[in-house]
């Protein structure tokens, strides 16, 4: 990570990479063990300062203290309970506010035996791609988080929450590939046995379709998951309400999964939130087939969560259902995700959005 001392702020410690944090220390005349201790204190002992890293010397600890920043996410508010999904809104040093979901293992989608306790993390305050149906780009796009912010979710999740996080969907606030660099720092380090150490394939990077990045992110080594938001499989349907969807049209976007697909030797998953009216028709159902058989892509099918002032709708189930039907008779794997409630289970950015707008109001 390049800075320019004068006027950048000081690079925060959770964005750094062991080998980084390495050749920092030498460079302060350090050893290059302390490096292994300095992540000891990060990922397992999960400290909150520098002075806390209690067998390094003093002098060092002032050291990192003045070259380094130890950011650390501020909870404003959380909704749900152990049971049911929970939602963070957090604050960042800046104040901007940024969400993350915790989703508790949940025997009725992924059969009794399942432990999963999944964690959405955002990667953007706001988000720039605008799609029509979501509360994260209402407010447009802010800011990149750096990896430290993204990495921080998850550690203060599992504090707060008393849980062990094992499963990881890149879901929240944000587009991931437009924040790429950042985004490949927190997969290492969230993936790295030095790090927070959950397995590649517990990983899963969802994006709207910035087709030149799928590509860029299939090169790269980790095994990690990819879910594409398709959401139409006409350009028409899509372009209403996604308008990435002009820059990367279907053609170009399925092109970049086909690479995907054929790197990674992966099946990925094709998200498609059912708008009532919309994208729920027969057409689009019968549409979706063929790109999902062409690709071998497994399909989720999503009924929209009301977003407040929005004017979308979930479809009656029986129209769901149909749509589902159509998917499975074509031979596609494909699953619908009923949630519990709108509430509670809505879509990341919300909380975010309903507190913006309750502290405007005041
Ligand atoms: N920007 C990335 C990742 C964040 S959005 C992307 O678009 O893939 C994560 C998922 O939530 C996307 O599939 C998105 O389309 C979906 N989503 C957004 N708003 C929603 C809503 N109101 N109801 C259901 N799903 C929603
Ligand atoms: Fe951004 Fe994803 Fe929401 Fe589209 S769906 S506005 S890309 S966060």
């Amino acid at each position: 990570m390049e800075i320019d001392e004068m006027t950048a702020p000081k690079t925060p410690i959770k964005s750094l990479l062991l080998e980084e944090i390495e050749t920092h220390l030498i460079a302060l005349g350090q050893r290059k063990y302390r490096a292994q201790q300095v992540v000891q204190w990060l990922y397992q002992k999960r400290v909150k300062a520098f002075a806390e890293m209690s067998d390094l010397p003093a002098a060092l600890r002032e050291q990192l203290d003045a070259g380094f920043a130890f950011d650390v996410l501020q909870p404003i508010r959380k909704t749900g309970s152990r049971d049911t999904t929970q939602k963070f809104l957090w604050q960042l040093v800046d104040r901007s506010l940024i969400e993350s979901v915790l989703i508790p293992a949940s025997p009725a989608l992924y059969g009794e035996a399942s432990d999963r306790r999944t964690i959405c993390v955002s990667t953007q305050v706001g988000c720039a791609y605008g799609c029509k149906f979501c509360a994260s780009g209402l407010d447009g796009f802010s800011r990149n988080l750096h990896a430290g912010e993204i990495v921080d979710q998850i550690l203060r999740v599992e504090e707060l929450s008393g849980e062990k996080i094992n499963n990881i969907v890149f879901m929240g606030m944000g587009e991931p590939l437009a924040n790429f660099d950042n985004l490949l720092r927190a997969l290492q380090i969230i993936n790295a046995h030095w790090g927070i150490g959950i397995g590649a394939r517990h990983i899963t990077v969802s994006t709207s379709g910035l087709a030149p990045r799928i590509r860029e992110l299939a090169d790269q080594p980790l095994q990690i998951r990819l879910a594409i938001s398709l959401h139409g499989a006409t350009d028409e349907v899509r372009e209403q309400i996604m308008p990435v969807n002009r820059k990367y049209n279907l053609a170009a976007l399925l092109d970049a999964c086909a690479y995907w697909q054929a790197r990674k030797k992966q099946r990925l998953t094709f998200e498609y939130i059912l708008i009532h009216g919309v994208n729920d028709t027969p057409e689009q159902a019968h549409a979706l087939a063929v790109h999902a058989k062409r690709l071998e892509a497994k399909v989720n099918l999503i009924p929209y969560n009301k977003v407040e002032g929005l004017p979308w709708e979930r479809p009656p189930i029986p129209r769901q259902n149909a749509f589902l039907h159509i998917l499975k008779t074509a031979g596609v794997v494909a699953t619908i995700r009923r949630e519990k409630g709108h509430d509670i289970d809505a879509a990341c950015g919300q909380l975010r959005l309903q507190t913006q707008r309750e502290l405007q109001a005041v």
